[in-house]
């Protein structure tokens, strides 16, 4: 349906899954998504995203973790990748950031301005290279 950049969403929470899914879609993103760091480390070297938003508490191997396969991958150690933390956590922000994410987005994500914000990311990806 949609032609826009393609965001790579690994989230396990159905829910937060679905809406942070459906709001980037909505705005014009194409989605794919997975559920668990593996699958996400996996889809990220086969899809090749744009960008990837990662959440850090996952089934089996967690962001962090995730994070490091992806940048230790030469076909996805350039792909900006973006934190979901959980609101308020600001020691998972310090650590999020002191681990080689490119930024954090904070969970509940806000409607209104997640897709601004995930269109800032990739700007911002873009003005590094
Ligand atoms: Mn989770």
């Amino acid at each position: 349906m949609t032609d826009g950049p393609l965001v790579l969403l690994v989230e396990d929470n159905p829910r937060n899954l679905k809406l942070a899914r459906d709001v980037l879609e909505f705005a014009g993103f194409t989605v794919a998504v997975a559920g668990s760091g593996e699958d996400g480390v996996a889809l990220a070297a086969s899809a090749l995203p744009a960008l990837i938003l990662m959440d850090i508490q996952l089934p089996g191997i967690d962001g962090y973790a995730a994070l490091e396969q992806i940048r230790g991958n030469r076909a996805t150690a350039n792909i900006p990748v973006v934190a979901l933390t959980a609101f308020a956590m600001a020691r998972d922000r310090d650590r999020v950031l002191s681990s080689g994410f490119d930024g954090y987005l904070e969970k509940p994500i806000n409607v209104r301005e997640f897709p601004t914000e995930v269109r800032r990311h990739l700007h911002e990806a873009e003005g590094q290279r």
